[in-house]
């Protein structure tokens, strides 16, 4: 059984925290403090309760060297306003000072570690590192949810080492929307579904085809399905290895009474050059040198009507390429009419990665029930797969 902050007592004791604090830096400035921010409850819990803190996390690939563009100095800045008190930072994480620090390191007190990845034993997931991070706690808590769908030194080699080792309030947080709500949703339950890739979500699309009430696809991907659908998509983005296997999810999808909804019109822009093109097409009538890159204004009142209707609302993937101003308006509205859906009580939980930065630039983070801070590990969670992290804490 997994084993939460609120399991150990915490008083006089060193909390060794691994954070996922991987957030973007420009200028030695963090420009979105998101996982940091998430991160606060778990910290302030432990320096309530009379512990030490000692946190840990990567920032980027700098692949086992050194690179001082990758330091977590600005994320101590961060955290130190956040907090609005002094945090200790060591520039080696298990140098002879590091742990020293530790070890002196008072009640209420913070100290955080240089970048993980400086060393190589951390991605190799090396007994040695693990052994060496292991010394600054007595206690440790993995609250770094972003990273918890790999086998690294300080998320799964280091947990032999400590008898005590449970989760964070981040981590629980994360796991009670994205893994046991939607054991059991409350209906309607929609899905929604976007981006590029097809088949990254596929794991994703076939688990929820035995829960979901309905299933919205949008973005690129949703010209694959429309292809399988048998519909012409002019230029449009078309994933033909995935195509048979986009029929077969529909046809899984009628006999299971899913209801799947695709866009019927699309905002489409030049598929060859730069030049700036945007029009909107009924999805039969895209020429073949556009491609839509965006849902059109049908489709989004379409998919609104659904959503209405809907009291748990699951959405993994942007509906068009948001970066760009000219398509960015499908996922802004769905992110608009969410806020709507969340005031008649419906539950929106979205998955972190691109829907999330969506959302970010929207400046609607804090609205939604649940903003994952994970790309990759909340795809792998929703998915059904055991997260590696957690594996090990299991026992
Ligand atoms: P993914 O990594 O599969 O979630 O895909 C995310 C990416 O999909 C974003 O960078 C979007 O720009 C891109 N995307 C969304 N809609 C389209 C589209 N209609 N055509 C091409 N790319 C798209």
């Amino acid at each position: 059984m997994l084993k939460t902050l609120q399991a150990f007592d915490l008083k006089g004791k060193n909390v060794l925290i691994r954070t996922d604090f991987n957030v973007p830096i420009d200028n030695d400035i963090v420009t979105n403090n998101y996982r940091i921010s998430a991160s606060l409850p778990t910290i302030k819990t432990c320096i309530e309760s009379g512990s030490g803190v000692v946190i840990m996390s990567h920032l980027g690939r700098p692949s086992g060297k050194e690179d001082i563009r990758l330091s977590l100095m600005p994320v101590g800045e961060e955290l130190a306003s956040l907090l609005e008190m002094p945090i200790k930072f060591s520039r080696d994480c298990i140098s002879t000072d590091a742990i020293d620090t530790s070890i002196s390191l008072k009640p209420g007190e913070i100290h955080l570690l240089e970048n993980l990845r400086f060393h190589k034993g951390e991605e190799e997931n090396s007994e040695y590192f693990s052994s060496q991070l292991a010394r600054h706690g007595q206690i440790y808590i993995n609250d770094a949810f972003g990273t918890a769908h790999r086998a690294h030194a300080s998320n799964v080699g280091v947990v032999p080492f400590f008898k005590n080792a449970g989760i964070g309030l981040l981590m629980d947080k994360e796991l009670n929307y994205l893994d046991r709500l939607m054991e059991n949703p409350k209906g309607p339950f929609t899905i929604v579904i976007g981006g590029a890739k097809i088949n990254s979500k596929l794991k994703l699309i076939e688990k929820f085809l035995d829960k979901a009430d309905n299933i919205i696809i949008g973005g690129g991907m949703a010209f694959t399905f429309l292809k399988a659908r048998g519909k012409n998509v002019g230029g449009s983005l078309v994933d033909k290895s995935m195509v048979n296997t986009a029929k077969k999810i529909l046809n899984i999808a009628r006999v299971k009474g899913v209801k799947c909804f695709l866009p019927t019109d699309a905002i489409c822009g030049n598929k060859i050059d730069n030049k700036r093109h945007k029009e909107n097409f009924q999805i039969q009538e895209i020429p073949n040198e556009l491609m839509g890159m965006d849902i059109g204004p049908n489709t989004i009142q379409r998919f609104n009507n659904i959503l209405t209707e809907s009291n748990t609302i699951l959405w993994n993937g942007p509906m068009g390429v948001f970066e760009a101003k000219d398509y960015e308006s499908g996922t802004r509205e769905m992110a608009i009419h969410l806020v709507h859906c969340l005031s008649n009580g419906s539950k929106v939980i979205v998955g972190g990665g691109d829907t999330a930065s969506a959302i970010e630039s929207f400046g609607l983070l804090k609205e939604m029930t649940h903003v994952s801070t994970g790309g990759g590990a909340s795809l792998e969670l929703l998915s059904g797969k055991t997260l590696e992290a957690l594996k090990v804490l299991e026992r």
